[in-house]
């Protein structure tokens, strides 16, 4: 029996459609009973996937899958079909500005508020007036102008090698200026968001004099010249190359989740210190959500972002990728607990990280961190 199915669905996803061709006219005739049910049942469970009431269309810098349990649960709850575009941050925000009026996206999925500062200040951005969103997400994780929303957290923090350092040494990102560390730091580029960001909350918190000064101290203390990701830099003070580095907390959560032997054993020579615990709180920041300009699908849109700020979708949202979750009463994951929780966040307005970015960036272009 040749029965070709044929699912054809376009880039979204949506309007699938299914195809049924049988080579031979009489091939019915030679389908049992049973084979019969069993052709329809699959053709009409494959039509109902289709038959959604409305849509909502995503483009997501986020890992397909960290979504896809949330998009699963959003489905079922409300019957609204979510098609999802994965790409990086940067090449999304492009696509969304050059697709302008006839872009398809709804709902901008990204991480750093800084990406989401730009994509506001660059006009992508629908201004959304939801009591839930405010009600769920704390207001220094949010737009002040209800432009984009925070929907997890993760910490920068410093991470070090155990055997070359007591966590007594450390303390602030402001002590990683010190003599003390000559040599002895590793960090990723400048052109980098995360660091400029963190840079940014050091300009907001410090003034920009110090944050140039620190700037200036830190590359000082450099053993090497900024190279690789943050995975980089880890692996380069799990190999005695540097002793300490600044890192996204999630980075190691995913080494000590790993299958891969290499990753587990990395993870047991790298221990996390939370900074500035006596002072403003360790730097976080978040991955979050908006609204394109020019969404049809408003009212899912925003739908979807309340979901995604519900405390069900929370505690999956944050569990998968080992990040922090936007409220506290929410757990996270085994992992995350052992590196201790709650600590102290730094609550600056997340707004001024992209206020102060260019201010950041031409620290670091004066300083000479790569
Ligand atoms: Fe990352």
């Amino acid at each position: 029996m040749r029965i070709i199915l044929i699912l054809c669905s376009n880039l979204l996803g949506e309007n699938s459609m299914i195809f049924m061709r049988t080579d031979n006219q009489n091939i019915k005739n030679k389908l049992s009973f049973t084979q019969l049910i069993l052709v329809s049942s699959l053709a009409l469970s494959l039509l109902s996937s289709s038959l959604f009431a409305e849509e909502v269309n995503v483009y997501s810098a986020r890992k397909g899958y960290l979504l896809q349990p949330l998009v699963d649960g959003f489905q079922a709850q409300t019957n609204i079909k979510v098609n999802v575009i994965s790409g990086k941050a940067k090449v999304l925000q492009k696509r969304i500005k050059q697709e302008g009026a006839n872009t398809r996206a709804d709902v901008l999925l990204t991480v750093d508020a800084g990406n989401l500062y730009k994509a506001k200040e660059d006009g992508l951005l629908k201004r959304i007036s939801s009591p839930k969103l405010n009600n769920l997400i704390p207001k220094y994780l949010r737009d002040d102008d209800g432009y984009w929303f925070g929907l997890s957290i993760r910490s920068r923090v410093i991470m070090y090698n155990p055997k070359n350092v007591e966590s007594s040494d450390l303390s602030t990102y402001k002590d990683l200026a010190s003599k003390k560390w000559r040599n002895r730091i590793c960090i990723r580029s400048s052109s980098n968001i995360y660091n400029q960001s963190l840079l940014a909350s050091i300009i907001s918190n410090l003034g920009e004099d110090y944050a140039e000064e620190w700037a200036r101290s830190v590359k000082n203390n450099f053993s090497k010249d900024p190279k690789g990701n943050d995975r980089t830099q880890m692996t380069s003070v799990v190999m005695g190359e540097c002793d300490v580095t600044i890192a996204n907390t999630y980075y190691l959560g995913k080494w000590i989740a790993s299958e891969k032997d290499n990753e587990r054993k990395y993870a047991e020579k790298i221990s996390v210190f939370f900074p500035n615990q006596k002072t403003s709180g360790a730097h976080i920041n978040i991955s979050g959500a908006a609204i394109t300009k020019h969404s049809k699908n408003e009212v899912n849109a925003v739908k979807f972002l309340e979901y995604l700020a519900s405390d069900k979708a929370q505690k999956l949202y944050a569990q998968a990728n080992h990040e922090y979750p936007i409220r506290d009463n929410i757990p996270v994951s085994e992992i995350v607990q052992s590196w201790g929780y709650p600590f102290k966040k730094d609550t600056l307005n997340l707004d001024e990280l992209g206020k102060n970015n260019s201010r950041a960036v031409m620290i670091f272009d004066r300083v000479g961190w790569k």
